[in-house]
């Protein structure tokens, strides 16, 4: 922990060895303190953190058509002294994040996006009610409106996270991908009217969902992935506990892989405020 280099962005951080030693931590723990709590540019300052991860495991359901999800013993302590698994998985599987370049040829793979875009505020928008009634249900350009109209303007790069209490599902394969007896899905989404009002009338840094897919479930367009990922802008699918976070004031982080060439991958992705 004590590399040059972490003393460096230490020292030239907000807060300073001597404020550390003034509060009663000793210059070898100040000195240990990872970089990323010194360097604090947004003046975040928290109490609650919110996982919106869901576990990511065989189990958890996959786009219809995806690889399955594989985890396999590589060591053990038995054998080796140490434990480890080898994994394969398709890159969207679980929690994860859509790269534009997995809609958009021209796009940024995801190890190209500006981590500026992984530390955004969070604006929640919930149609939990109106997906009771329609499990279809989209949002729309009215939606943003009604929220700006209670939590004023959206921030600029906002992630605009939809929260439709269909991460309560996901324990069932069935339930979540909820296909009717011809085989089309039923799941809500957003609105292609409401990403082209987010991307030509507001500044946001991406959109996210709790369902499988930024397009509502019937969707064989997948409108809003051909709209979204093109401007650079990332999409979040297969959130958890949207519930849990207010509706505006939070901020999200987005640990998105870092893959050489990806389409983007599995991420962690919590809320704090
Ligand atoms: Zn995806």
């Amino acid at each position: 922990m004590c590399l040059p280099e972490t003393i460096a962005s230490f020292e030239s951080a907000e807060f300073s060895r001597r404020n550390l030693l003034k509060y009663g931590l000793s210059a070898a723990v100040a000195a240990a303190l990872p970089s990323s709590s010194a360097k604090n540019p947004i003046g975040v300052k928290f109490r609650k953190v919110v996982d919106l991860t869901h576990t990511l495991g065989p189990e958890f359901p996959l786009f219809p058509g995806a690889a399955p999800f594989r985890i396999e013993p590589a060591v053990s302590y038995e054998k080796n002294g140490y434990y480890g698994s080898m994994l394969s998985y398709w890159e969207h599987s679980g929690t994860h994040l859509d790269a534009p370049v997995h809609f958009s040829p021209a796009g940024l793979k995801v190890d190209q996006l500006p981590v500026e875009s992984f530390v955004v505020p969070a604006a929640v928008i919930n149609i939990a009610e109106r997906v009771k009634r329609d499990a279809d249900a989209v949002v729309t350009p009215d939606d943003i409106r009604a929220w700006e109209r209670r939590h004023g303007r959206l921030p600029d790069n906002a992630a605009v996270l939809m929260a439709s209490g269909w991460s309560a599902r996901a324990g069932s394969v069935e339930a979540f991908l909820n296909a009717d007896r011809s085989g089309v899905m039923h799941f809500p989404g957003f609105s292609k009217e409401a990403v082209d009002f987010l991307l030509t009338e507001r500044r946001i840094s991406g959109i996210g969902v709790d369902t499988l897919s930024l397009d509502h479930g019937p969707s064989k367009s997948f409108a809003v992935h051909y709209t979204l990922l093109p401007t650079n802008r990332w999409g979040l699918e297969n959130l958890a506990n949207l519930e849990m976070i207010p509706p505006s004031g939070a901020i999200l982080f987005v640990g998105a892989p870092k893959v050489a060439g990806g389409s983007g991958g599995p991420s962690r992705v919590l809320a704090v405020w």
